[in-house]
Formats: C-alpha cells, sequence, structure tokens
C-alpha cells in the first residue's frame, strides 16, 4: 500500500476551505444523507473536524518530531463517512462560509485512492469495468447503439440514426451509458432523437465507439481512469470536427462540461438536451401545439441544478406545452432533495441510495401530481426503480416524453 496521506494535491484554498468551517450547522438540515442516516460524522461539518484532526497527526508539529500517528481505524472511520456522500453540492449552496465541499470531497477521495484506501471495494468494479468496455456494467462495447436500430425497426423513430464515424454532421448526440444499455431508459435517447428528426436536425451517435464520460470513477477518486476515459473522448470529438456535443445524461453533461475542461480545452460547445431543446423551439423548429393535460411536478438532477444552475430551461420547456400544470415541491431548485444515485453512493451504499430516493418520492407525492419529471436518465433510473419499490401511484417521465408528445 502506498504511504497514507491527506494532505497530498491539497491547495491552499483547499486548506483555507477546511478551516474555514464556522460550525453553523446549516448543513446538517439539508444534507439528503444525514436526513436517512443520522450518524453526525456524515456531516459536512462533522467530516471537515474529522478531515484537521487527521491532517494534524499527519503533518503537525508532533507528527514532524516523532512521524505521522494516523491510526488505521481512524482513517477507516473518516473513510466511510467520506465515500456516503452523492456529492450532491446540496452542502455548498447552504454553506455560509462559502465552502466548496464538492470539490474537497473528490479531492480527499482521490487522496484516499492513491493511498490505497478507497474507493470502496464495491466501486472498484465500476473503474475496473469502465477501463476494459468503456461501460460500468461490462456489457458489449457492439451492444452500445443496439437501441436506435431497434427503434428504427420498430418504427419508433422516423429516420435511421446515423452513426457519425461514418457520416460527418456538426451535432454529435452523447448518449450516455444509462440511456444505452437500459432498455427501460432507452425511451430518453429515443424521443430525443425524434425530437431532433422532427427539427430537421442533422446529427449523429458514436454507437459503439461511445466511450464513458468517466463522471462516477471522477466521483469516487479514480482520478487516472476519469483521465483516461476524458482524453479519449475529448480527442475522438475533436477529430470528428463536431460543432456541438449534446447530452441527456446530468452527470455526463456536468463532467464533459466543467470537469473536462481541467483537462484539456473543448474545441466544441457542450450542451444539455434541455438548453438544445430550448434553443429549437425558441427557432420555432419545435413548437409544442397539442394539450397534454398533465399535473406535474419536476425534480432537479444535483448535476444539472446545483452543479451548472439550469433551473430554468426544463421548466421553460414544460410550461410552454398546453395543458400542463406544473406544481413545485417543497424543495426544487438550488434546494432539489438528491435522489441519492451519484457520487458512487449507488454502488457503495444501496439501502442509503434507495431511503433517499423514497424521500424524494414522497416529496413528489406530496405535491399531488400525476406524473413526476426529470431530465436526467440516471435520476430517472432511480425515481423509477423507487416508484416501484414504494408502489407509488406516480410515473416517472423524461422532459423529452412530454415535448414529443405536444409537437408529433
Ligand atoms: S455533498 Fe450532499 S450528500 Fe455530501 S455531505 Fe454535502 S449535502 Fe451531504
Ligand atoms: S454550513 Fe458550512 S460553515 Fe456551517 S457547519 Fe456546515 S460546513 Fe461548517
Amino acid at each position: 500500500m502506498a504511504e497514507f496521506s491527506l494532505s497530498e494535491n491539497l491547495s491552499i484554498s483547499d486548506l483555507l476551505n477546511i478551516s474555514a468551517c464556522a460550525s453553523c450547522r446549516e448543513c446538517y438540515l439539508y444534507c439528503p444523507v444525514y436526513d436517512v442516516d443520522r450518524r453526525r460524522a456524515l456531516t459536512p461539518r462533522e467530516k471537515l473536524k474529522n478531515l484537521i484532526s487527521i491532517l494534524k497527526k499527519e503533518r503537525g508539529l508532533l507528527a514532524s518530531l516523532f512521524g505521522p500517528r494516523v491510526k488505521d481505524e481512524e482513517i477507516k472511520d473518516f473513510l466511510s463517512a467520506l465515500y456516503e456522500c452523492s456529492v450532491c453540492a446540496q452542502c455548498r449552496e447552504v454553506c455560509p462560509a462559502g465552502i466548496d465541499t464538492p470539490k474537497l470531497w473528490e479531492r480527499i477521495r482521490a487522496n484516499m485512492v492513491s493511498s490505497g484506501y478507497g474507493p470502496l471495494p464495491q466501486q472498484k468494479t465500476i473503474s475496473q469495468s469502465i477501463r476494459n468496455y468503456d461501460n460500468p456494467w461490462m456489457q458489449p462495447r457492439g451492444m452500445r447503439g443496439k437501441w436506435a436500430e431497434r427503434a428504427f425497426k420498430e418504427g419508433r423513430i422516423s429516420r435511421p440514426v446515423q452513426d457519425i464515424t461514418k457520416n460527418r454532421a456538426k451535432v454529435l448526440y452523447y448518449v450516455g451509458c444509462t440511456a444505452s444499455y437500459d432498455q427501460n431508459i432507452t425511451e430518453v435517447a429515443i424521443n430525443f432523437v425524434e425530437l431532433m428528426n422532427i427539427a430537421g436536425i442533422e446529427f449523429g451517435i458514436l454507437g459503439p465507439r461511445e466511450k464513458c464520460c468517466g463522471s462516477t470513477p471522477l466521483r469516487i477518486g479514480d482520478y487516472a481512469t476519469f483521465e483516461q476515459q476524458a482524453i479519449a473522448n475529448i480527442d475522438l470529438f475533436t477529430e470528428l470536427k463536431v460543432d456541438t456535443v449534446v447530452f441527456s445524461c446530468s452527470g455526463c453533461f456536468k463532467t464533459m462540461n466543467q470537469d473536462y475542461r481541467e483537462v484539456k480545452r473543448l474545441p466544441f460547445r457542450t450542451l444539455h438536451l434541455v438548453q438544445f431543446l430550448l434553443e429549437l423551439m425558441e427557432e420555432k423548429k419545435l413548437v409544442p401545439l397539442k394539450e397534454v393535460p398533465l399535473k406535474i411536478t419536476y425534480h432537479d438532477p444535483c448535476h444539472l441544478g446545483r452543479h451548472n444552475k439550469l433551473y430554468e430551461e426544463p421548466r421553460e420547456i414544460l410550461t410552454r406545452i398546453p395543458g400542463i400544470e406544473l406544481v413545485e415541491m417543497k424543495r426544487s431548485r438550488e434546494f432539489s432533495r438528491c435522489c441519492g444515485a451519484g457520487g458512487g453512493v449507488k454502488a457503495g451504499f444501496p439501502p442509503i441510495n434507495n431511503a433517499m430516493t423514497d424521500m424524494r418520492i414522497e416529496d413528489a407525492e406530496e405535491t399531488g401530481a400525476d406524473e413526476l419529471v426529470t431530465a436526467c436518465p440516471f435520476c430517472y433510473q432511480s425515481l423509477q426503480l423507487g416508484i416501484q419499490r414504494k408502489n407509488s401511484y406516480l410515473k416517472i417521465r423524461d422532459v423529452t416524453e412530454l415535448l414529443i408528445r405536444s409537437v408529433k
């Protein structure tokens, strides 16, 4: 095992962040993990306190005189609390000291990985699979674009989806692993490509050449796997000379729109589909005319909302559909409760993921809405499973599913 070091790669601003906590406990009130697991060690404030304690034992005066004296047990307790967090950024949003907690959690996780402690054993298989198969579930690469072939054969889309490596186009639709492989979620991709067909957009997908964006490895601290995926994707998109890359997954979008920019310059635009669809609506290429009489509520995905501040675009699309009544949950926009799937929690702590999803479904039920709408296949998957588990009356939808009903 490599020498243990939590201080490695921490910048002066990270250290200032760590010591800036004012102990106001505002984060206790909003952390969605603490809502379902009431152990104080999980709260951002306690994590920062425990981190300072470890850093002192690793680098303080006594450590310089007598050597580091961090006990293995202390590291493992901290590790478990550090990973039981969906990196949802809710704590950053409410922190009066402005501590960039998600960035900090990810850096410390990376140090846990380089010290040989992280990620959790259940999370290691995800990274291995991404390195070997370019997706987290050991699925064959050749199956990645099959949803598009099936959808055309079944008459669900009006034109075959083009392979952009063979038929060059300016717009690349990056489908993402969840919408490509999960048969219950491919609906999102099918609706989006048909919306682009209706709008007359020339676009293509990568099919078997699409590679996982590396979001989960980055969130769990496996920077090497993330960087490998980032460089491969940036180089491929650059070689294809695309102008715009559009994403349906909020996690892929956050990763490419923000984290990739720290690796390499991106010579193309990165847009989430809500931004792209709204542009098409503004240009009158998509005009929602048919009535969709539904009372809905909208779940802001953390990576789209808090991480990218895209709160209004999905609401703008939904409320332009005739017949739609949008009712907000008590926690929405910057206070949206995380569904619990992100940050490695889904693989690392399934019962915590489930309990968080269940709370979000209860938030949605409280509004009296008929349907729960979101704009991320990963949230969609988690909420769909939660609705089944809880036997909720709600139906889960993606923004694209409602829009296509109105424009078709
Ligand atoms: S990022 Fe989210 S889950 Fe993690 S500590 Fe902050 S509020 Fe809690
Ligand atoms: S909200 Fe910020 S300042 Fe307040 S206890 Fe939490 S981490 Fe510390």
